[in-house]
């Protein structure tokens, strides 16, 4: 059992948006802070590891949203850093699709594609508002405005599904126009430093935590520590980790990813409300693996033009986005392969060695059968990590304001941060980053009207003791004509005058 005092605050996960959330709470003058974090880092989806003699990303890799005529917020923490960082051109891989027997689709073939592709998503999200508009229209009680909506063509060649595959679950995983794009502009830049991109975490983090020779050593930083239940209430939040230890707050910052919102990792006590719960279960959680492979030497094309290349196969996913690292770390001779959801799971339950084997199969269609085997493999599990349970946020294309509102609304004195809960950055760095200043400064004002309005009731309380301790030096009519003045016991009070205990203020 954990002997710990009551604090402030407690900052439960520390991604990005907790580290966020609890530096404008220090900058406010929030300092008596702790923050539990499940894992032995900081950093959350935002975490690097040695492979292959270079740094790779295993979470989020690129600063998506540059060049803009804003700047993002994350483009300028880095550029502060000194970053490595690279630019990606993924205009090209629709160029570099390569059928099962290795032979490039013809670029007119695949722009032909792209386009029904396109078509296709933008028939099915006029059938899905069309839908809502019927929906709207049934409930208000007229009938007339269901119209005959034109099935979206379904992608059927290996070719057509590769191309539906980077466009639904890529490109147009989001609805357009994408706030990132159009806010901080269209570019995106790969982290490719040795340092990490949770580098710029353990900058935030040094501006408010004590730290030393690259670490952070204060005692308000707790690692190791799974939530596994909030006890809340109108005079504060009891959390309880894993290990048996008990935390006393004022308030919670809740940063963990929807994910685990939706698990049952966290109970609360009293349950959330239904509307919470309701919108917590509305919001979609996409999974994202990047695997790395290693290889001896090189055997794909390398260059700008050819980083990223597409497999073509009849089943949608199987191993079609590929990217070599030639770009960001010249001579390293890593490819690394992206999966999402469905494929993203099945290959979290099987062995490295089955994947390894399957990606192996898929390499060799491309490039014959004499490349050389990989001497490495990582495989990132974000579906299984029980921290996690997913990759990103990713809403429903039409997606009522409501849910997004509901999803961050504080219950209590539990507040709600992370990318989820961004409206206009859900799913990026960014949204997790402007997240957290966000909740950080709707509960720094929480706070301060929650000062103010105890120092009201203790006026009030306090005011027939004032007037009758004012009584005892002024005549019977003064006391009764001064009886409802309270801003002068009040001014005298708050000065100390009456000889009332400061502490008691
Ligand atoms: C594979 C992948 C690729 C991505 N690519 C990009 C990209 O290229 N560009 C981009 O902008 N974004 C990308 N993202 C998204 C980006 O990483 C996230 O949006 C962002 O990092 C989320 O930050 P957060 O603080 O909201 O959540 P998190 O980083 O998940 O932080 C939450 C923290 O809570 C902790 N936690 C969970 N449960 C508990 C508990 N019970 N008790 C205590 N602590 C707990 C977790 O360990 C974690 O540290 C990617 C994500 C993934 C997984």
């Amino acid at each position: 059992m954990d002997s710990s005092t009551r604090s402030s605050v407690i900052v439960v996960g520390a991604g990005i948006s907790g580290i966020s959330a609890a530096k404008v709470l220090a900058e406010n003058g929030v300092e008596d802070i702790v923050i539990l974090e499940a894992s032995d880092r900081i950093g959350g989806r935002i975490r690097k590891e040695c492979f292959g003699g270079v740094s790779v990303e295993l979470g989020a890799g690129w600063i998506a949203g540059v060049g803009g005529r804003e700047s993002n917020p994350v483009w300028e923490l880095a550029v502060e850093q000194n970053l490595r960082t690279c630019y990606s051109d993924y205009s090209n891989a629709r160029y570099n699709i390569y059928d099962q027997s290795g032979k490039i689709i013809p670029s007119g073939i695949a722009a032909d594609s792209y386009k029904k592709a396109v078509d296709s998503a933008i028939q099915k999200l006029r059938n899905e508002e069309e839908a809502e508009a019927n929906d709207d229209a049934n409930i208000n009680g007229g009938n007339d405005s269901n119209k005959i909506t034109k099935p979206p063509s379904t992608p059927k060649t290996p070719v057509e599904l590769a191309i539906d595959f980077i466009l639904h679950d890529f490109e147009m995983a989001e609805v357009e126009p994408i706030s990132t794009y159009v806010d901080f502009g269209e570019r995106e830049y790969l982290v490719a430093d040795e340092r990490g991109y949770d580098y710029l975490l353990y900058k935030m983090a040094e501006d408010f935590l004590f730290t030393s020779e690259g670490r952070i050593l204060d005692d308000r930083l707790k690692l190791n520590k799974v939530v596994r239940e909030l006890q809340h209430s109108r005079n504060g939040v009891t959390v309880i980790t894993e290990d048996g230890c008990v935390y006393e707050a004022n308030y919670v910052i809740l940063s963990v990813s929807i994910g685990v919102l939706q698990s049952d990792l966290i109970a609360f006590n009293p349950p959330l409300p239904r509307w919470k719960f309701e919108a917590i279960e509305k919001c979609d959680v996409m999974v994202y693996t990047k695997i790395f492979l290693k290889f001896p030497y090189r055997f794909w094309p390398s260059g700008p033009e050819k980083e990223f290349f597409i497999y073509a196969h009849e089943r949608r996913g199987y191993y079609t986005f590929w990217q070599h690292m030639e770009n960001a770390y010249p001579g390293s001779n890593i490819l690394v392969v992206t999966l999402t959801n469905e494929e993203s799971k099945r290959v979290e339950a099987q062995s490295d060695e089955e994947t390894l084997r399957e990606s192996m199969a898929v390499l060799r269609d491309m490039f014959g059968p004499n490349i050389p085997d990989a001497i490495d493999i990582l495989v990132p599990c974000w579906w299984n990590n029980r921290f996690q349970r997913g990759s990103y946020s990713n809403y429903p294309i039409i997606s009522n304001r409501k849910v997004f509102h509901n999803i961050k609304a504080p219950v209590g004195h539990i507040f709600f941060t992370g990318e989820h809960t961004s409206e206009k950055f859900n799913g990026y760095v960014h949204g997790g980053y402007l997240a957290g200043i966000d909740t950080g400064k709707a509960l720094v004002e929480e706070i301060r009207k929650e000062k103010e309005r105890e120092k009201e009731s203790q006026t009030l309380l306090l005011e027939p003791l004032l007037a009758l301790t004012g009584s005892l030096t002024m005549s019977k009519s003064e006391t009764v004509s001064n009886i409802h003045k309270c801003d002068i016991p009040t001014q005298l009070y708050l000065s100390g005058k009456l000889g009332i205990p400061e502490a008691i203020l």
